[in-house]
């Protein structure tokens, strides 16, 4: 839901960004120029800014963007987890001997191929680092599921169905390949199913590691959707949120 979200958001700034370099090279015309524009080209305009309206804001997609589209980074968080000391740092990497956890929310990260065939190395980077801090505190953390191929997850897909009685129903607990953040490498399953206190630990302690429990009805269900240290979002009842009908 969130990365929806972020998605939306990114799109919103994107045009803001464009009208912003379109306001820019209008700026940049002389004042020498503006007879001559008003008195030979307003036509043309009023025939471009017709079709304009008739394209819609795609049309903005060919100015030249001279802003970053996404957000400025928050500060980088760095553990070291066999010392078990963390660094916030505005710099954009760790020193040698830390770990960068990363400073936003996880996105899918494909390999050269298009494909994702594994767990999102920071969200790896950021339950090592949590099972480290939580070894010292006596809690025990373990990944009982995480990457899934999408023809697993097609499978415990339709156990679900089968259980549930149908598609919807089922969404609530396991999402079909294309909607599910396990085949995308941005989810793990901690400590299912048998040691909720672990994961208990890691949902009050996680966002110091940018992990967040996200669905009410699963206590083991955790994904990278915040930078570390900032808070995590409201959780959802259950997966329906991330759910689209085939
Ligand atoms: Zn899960």
């Amino acid at each position: 839901m969130w990365r929806r979200a972020d998605l939306r958001l990114q799109k919103w700034s994107n045009f803001r960004y464009m009208r912003k370099g379109y306001t820019g090279d209008r700026s940049r015309i002389s004042r020498g120029s503006i007879a001559f524009l008003l008195s030979v080209l307003f036509p043309c305009f009023i025939g471009v800014g017709v079709l304009a309206l008739d394209v819609g804001p795609t049309n903005f997609v060919t100015v030249q963007i001279r802003e970053p589209l996404s957000p400025r980074p928050t500060e980088m968080f760095c553990v070291d987890s066999q010392n078990l000391i963390t660094l916030t740092t505005a710099k954009s990497s760790c020193p040698l001997s830390m770990r960068s956890l990363g400073n936003g929310p996880l996105f899918e990260s494909a390999t050269a191929s298009g494909e994702v065939v594994e767990l999102h190395p920071l969200l790896t980077a950021r339950f090592n680092a949590a099972a480290s801090f939580a070894a010292a505190d006596g809690v025990t953390l373990y990944i009982s599921s995480g990457f899934r191929t999408r023809d697993r997850q097609e499978i415990l897909f339709a156990e679900a169905v089968r259980k549930y009685g149908n598609e919807t129903e089922a969404a609530k607990w396991v999402l079909p390949p294309q909607n599910s953040h396990h085949p995308q490498g941005l989810a793990i399953d901690v400590n299912y199913p048998g040691d909720r206190p672990g994961a208990l630990w890691l949902e009050k302690n996680g966002s110091r590691f940018g992990l967040c429990r996200v669905y009410a009805n699963e206590w083991w269900h955790f994904e990278g959707v915040i930078a570390p240290g900032q808070s995590c979002p409201r959780l959802a009842p259950n997966a329906l949120v991330d759910y689209t009908a085939p």
